[in-house]
């Protein structure tokens, strides 16, 4: 599919399930503006406006560095652009939204924001969608699949060659922090294999989880709903076995959520 014809089969999904408000009162250019923010890239937290941002980002690398969960990438030559600054691809992996906020602090540049290191509640990136509802396996009460494990186990970037072939994590001595971080969230995944999946939900790092998403209920299943708080980190993106869930970036949840 074209990325024109991606973008019009997903404002009709997020307009159809009701969730775009401004669509849903019949101004489609609300739901134009949602494309024009969804063809951004998802940005580090604290990230400043993004003509700001791609100004004052000098492509350091510093966040990266620093960020436990191997979140922050680098923009390559398919941008040429933006080449060289950081974003986040939530589909691969999302932001954690670590304690103090290392990113932010490690910024050099003030493209990403010191005061919102102070308060994980200062975090905006952006807003998450429930894209393809029919997708969600609580809705249809069925099992989260084993290859949600191997999908996640590929993410975690601190594993050893061997334990990538064996989908199998060995104990070490006095891992490294970084390592223990990331494989405490396989492990927190893996649990759910074979049971109902609440993992968007249960594992969002927002600290009041439940201001930001929670499952209620739909036909004869569950369904996540998005809720005020959503900061748009993508952890729910990347943890999702089945692709329901989408971040807008840099959309307000009024925008998306708040009917006129
Ligand atoms: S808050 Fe943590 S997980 Fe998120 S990008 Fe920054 S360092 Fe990485
Ligand atoms: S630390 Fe700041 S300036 Fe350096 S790549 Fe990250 S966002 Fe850009
Ligand atoms: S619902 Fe939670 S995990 Fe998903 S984007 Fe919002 S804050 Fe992040």
């Amino acid at each position: 599919m074209n990325e024109e014809k991606k973008r019009r089969k997903f404002l009709k999904q997020i307009a159809g399930l009701g969730v775009l408000g401004l669509a849903a009162v019949g101004t489609i250019a609300g739901g134009e503006v949602l494309l024009e923010k969804e063809k951004v890239r998802l940005r580090p937290p604290g990230a400043v406006e993004e003509h700001h941002f791609l100004a004052l980002c000098i492509k350091c690398g510093q966040c990266l560095q620093v960020c436990p969960y191997d979140s922050i990438l680098l923009e390559d030559i398919d941008n040429p652009a933006a080449l060289g600054t950081a974003y986040i691809d939530p589909d691969r992996r999302g932001c954690y939204l670590c304690k103090a906020l290392p990113c932010i602090l490690a910024c050099p540049s003030g493209a990403l924001e010191h005061e919102v290191a102070e308060d994980v509640h200062k975090v905006h990136m952006g807003v998450a969608v429930v894209a393809n509802e029919e997708a969600c396996l609580a809705l249809h009460n069925k099992p989260v699949p084993p290859s949600e494990r191997d999908l996640i186990f590929e993410h975690t970037k601190v594993l050893t060659p061997a334990e990538r072939r064996a989908k199998k994590v060995y104990n070490i001595p006095n891992p490294s922090e970084k390592r223990q971080l990331q494989i405490d969230l396989l492990k927190k995944v893996e649990s759910y294999v074979g049971k109902p999946c609440t993992i968007c939900a249960d594992l969002c790092p927002y600290p009041e989880k439940e201001e930001a998403i929670g499952m209620v209920a739909k036909g004869d299943g569950f369904v996540p709903e998005i809720r005020q708080k959503c900061v748009g980190c993508g952890a729910c993106v990347e943890l999702c076995p089945t692709d329901v869930l989408k971040v807008i970036p840099r959309a307000t949840w009024e925008e998306v959520y708040k009917k006129a």
